[in-house]
C-alpha cells in the first residue's frame, strides 16, 4: 500500500487575547491508500482541530502535513470528501440534483459524471428515490445520498466527522454498517472521528487514540477481524469484546472519558 497522508511532528496552538491554547502536540502518523483510520479521544482533545488541519482550514503551527508525497496544498483539499453529522441535503432540490450539487459547483456536471452519479444511486438502493425530496427519505437513506454526493467527485480521502451521532441508536447501527460497506466497496481511504469506541472498532483498520489536551498520540491499535465481515457482523465477532476491553483500558490509563 502507498502512503496517502503523512503527519510529521504536527503541533497546533490557538491564539486569542486570553492567551495560547496548545491543542495538538507532536502528531506523527500515516494513512495508507485504501485504509480506514478511526480517531477517538476525550472531548476537547483536538479531534476537530485535527480535521480542520487535514482539510486545510487551518495550518499547523509546527511540523508538516504531506499528501501524496508533497506538502498539503489548497488543491489537495479539493480531493477530499466530507461527511458530517448533518447531511446538509437541500430540501428544495430532489435527491438526484442534491447528489449533483458538488459536480455543479466544481463545473464537473458532464454527462459522464452525471451518469456515474446515477449509477451510484442505483447501486446503493436509491434509484427509486431520485425524484424525492430529502424529507421523504429515512435518516439512513439521507446519509447514503450525502455520501454519494461526495463519492461522485472521486475523492482521494474521505473525512468523516461524527457522521452518525445525530441518529438514534438503532438507526446509527444500521447506517454505520451501510456507510462502512459502501466505503469498502468503493475502496476509499477514510478517516473517521468519533467518540464511540464500538463504532471505531467495527469500522476502522486501525484506531488512533488521542490523549487529553494537548492531544498527542496515546496509541495506535491495529484491528483484525476474519476477512469479509461487515461492520455489524464485527460487533458480533468474538474479537470485538477483546478490542473493546483493550480500548477501554487505554482510555482509563489515559484518564480520559469517552464523552
Ligand atoms: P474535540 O473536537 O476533540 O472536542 P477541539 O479540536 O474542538 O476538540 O478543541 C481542542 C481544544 O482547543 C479545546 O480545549 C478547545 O477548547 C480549544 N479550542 C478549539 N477551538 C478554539 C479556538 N477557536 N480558540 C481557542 N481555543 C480553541
Amino acid at each position: 500500500m502507498d502512503t496517502l497522508l503523512e503527519l510529521r511532528d504536527v503541533n497546533y496552538s490557538y491564539h486569542s487575547i486570553q492567551g495560547e491554547t496548545h491543542a495538538l502536540s507532536n502528531l506523527n502518523f500515516t494513512v495508507e491508500e485504501g485504509e480506514f483510520l478511526a480517531i477517538v479521544g476525550p472531548s476537547g482533545c483536538g479531534k476537530s482541530t485535527l480535521l480542520s488541519l487535514l482539510c486545510g482550514l487551518i495550518t499547523p503551527t509546527g511540523g508538516s502535513i504531506r499528501f501524496q508525497g508533497h506538502d498539503l496544498t489548497r488543491n489537495d483539499t479539493l480531493q477530499m470528501g466530507y461527511m458530517l453529522q448533518k447531511d446538509q441535503l437541500l430540501e428544495w432540490r430532489d435527491i438526484s440534483s442534491n447528489v449533483a450539487l458538488g459536480l455543479e459547483i466544481q463545473h464537473k456536471n458532464t454527462p459522464e459524471n452525471l451518469a456515474y452519479a446515477n449509477e451510484l444511486l442505483n447501486t446503493y438502493g436509491l434509484g427509486q428515490f431520485t425524484c424525492k425530496r430529502p424529507s421523504e427519505l429515512s435518516g439512513g437513506m439521507r446519509q447514503r445520498a450525502a455520501l454519494i454526493r461526495t463519492l461522485v467527485l472521486h475523492p482521494r480521502l474521505l473525512l468523516l466527522d461524527e457522521p452518525f451521532s445525530a441518529l438514534d441508536y438503532q438507526t446509527r447501527l444500521t447506517v454505520s454498517d451501510d456507510i462502512g460497506r459502501i466505503i469498502r466497496q468503493e475502496k476509499k481511504t477514510a478517516i473517521l472521528v468519533t467518540h464511540d469506541l464500538s463504532e471505531a472498532i467495527s469500522l476502522g483498520d486501525r484506531i488512533l487514540v488521542l490523549t487529553k489536551r494537548p492531544g498527542t498520540i496515546h496509541t495506535i491499535l491495529p484491528v483484525h477481524f476474519p476477512e469479509g465481515l461487515s461492520p455489524l457482523e464485527k460487533r458480533n465477532d468474538s474479537n470485538f469484546k477483546h478490542y473493546f476491553n483493550l480500548l477501554w483500558k487505554e482510555f482509563n490509563q489515559n484518564e480520559g472519558s469517552i464523552h
